[in-house]
């Protein structure tokens, strides 16, 4: 039985009619942007994340932008995050003139460490923007530390963890901003892109990043700054929507699953596979992401044998942001980021979302241990 990296026709099944019947009102309606799904949905998701105010947003990408535009951020300013991270994070950066700097991570969560955030902090430094990467949360308390110890303002990335939780608070409820994505492949997705910006509690913050969404303006063709076209559409609101009531449930499925696959494949740990640990104290890791290193230089031959068997991966990142082309004029080497360059090479992901069968975790588990036993 094959088993893909993601199926969303399960889900979906279950939110069909809703959507439809919403997409009927929209049709009505004919209000596209902004209406009354994108009202409802930030309030909804204000309340989920227990942050004073969010703003939605045409995509996670989006959302980090309009964050650090609303902090003033730009040309020679400093931003610390990491390199071992989807390239939007490092992408924002640059395109405000700012220039990213590559703090390296722990090789159990992949997240950037507090000492290496600390390390990097120079006199230009204008904000720290760790990644909660695969569905865990970056070591928050220590992060936020070091940051309000020199007023350094911090957003967070959050892209991959809506309703991830740590030290009794939710992603959302530690740095001053932060972003989320709503793709597809998100354990909350669209159909299509969308994104959110959460804002702590600075109201000052929110009706600056309301504004930018809408190029600067307040009121009509009144522009205060240089904003973006950030606004996100009543349909993609509408499917986010039907589809929150179901987020628990969802990621309960996929802490089910993570558990699942770490008591069937403990065995070929750790001299041939790291299994992600859950290592957040009074936390909840919602693994959009089931990501496992592959040791002894085997990962692309491990992939290759999975994708005879007919089950799918994906290998969440290749190459590091402080290797790719666009970045060289950065100066990072081989070598910069020793953690970060060993998880490119070693690591992969693993299908995990909630509506897999068991019959379907043990056809993954029997090609992963026929691997090792050929
Ligand atoms: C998905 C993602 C983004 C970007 O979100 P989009 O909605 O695709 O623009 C940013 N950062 C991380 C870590 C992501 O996984």
């Amino acid at each position: 039985m094959p088993v893909p990296m993601l199926d969303l026709v399960a889900q979906n099944v279950v939110v069909k009619q809703k959507i439809l019947d919403g997409l009927s009102a929209i049709t009505d309606r004919c209000t596209f942007v902004l209406g009354e799904n994108v009202r409802g949905l930030e309030s909804e998701l204000a309340d989920y994340c227990c942050t004073k105010y969010s703003v939605g947003m045409s995509s996670g990408t989006d959302a980090l932008l309009v964050a650090m535009m609303a902090l003033g951020i730009g040309s020679g300013d400093e931003i610390i995050i990491p390199s071992f991270t989807f390239f939007a994070t490092g992408g924002v950066v640059a395109r405000l003139g700012a220039k990213p700097v590559f703090a390296d991570i722990d090789p159990q969560t992949f997240n950037a460490t507090p000492s290496a955030i600390e390390a990097a902090i120079t006199d230009r430094t204008k904000a720290i923007m760790p990644v909660h990467l695969f569905g865990q949360l970056a070591d928050m308390p220590k992060i936020m530390e070091i940051a309000n110890a020199r007023g350094i303002p911090v957003i967070e990335d959050a892209c991959q963890s809506l309703g991830a939780k740590g030290w009794g608070k939710n992603a959302g409820q530690f740095g001053q901003i932060t972003g989320c994505s709503f793709y597809p492949t998100k354990n909350l997705g669209a159909f299509g892109d969308a994104g959110l910006a959460l804002i702590r509690d600075n109201e000052e913050l929110f009706r600056k990043i309301m504004r930018l969404r809408v190029h600067g303006m307040e009121p009509v063709y009144v522009h205060h700054e240089v904003g973006i076209n950030g606004r996100l559409d009543e349909f993609q609101a509408l499917v986010l929507r039907a589809k929150l009531p179901f987020l628990e449930e969802w990621h309960v499925g996929r802490r089910k699953n993570a558990q699942w696959y770490s008591e069937n494949l403990q065995s070929l740990c750790p001299v041939d596979f790291q299994i992600p640990l859950e290592i957040v104290p009074n936390g909840r890791h919602i693994y959009n992401q089931f990501t496992v290193r592959i040791k002894k230089g085997r990962r692309d031959e491990f992939q290759n044998h999975l994708k005879a068997k007919g089950i799918g991966s994906s290998i969440f990142y290749p190459i590091p942001l402080h290797l790719q082309p666009c970045f060289e004029y950065l100066g990072y080497r081989n070598g910069s980021l020793p953690e970060t360059e060993l998880s490119a090479k070693e690591v992969i992901s693993l299908p995990i979302y909630p509506e897999m069968t068991e019959e379907m975790l043990e056809e993954v588990a029997s090609a992963v241990m026929g691997f090792f036993r050929a």
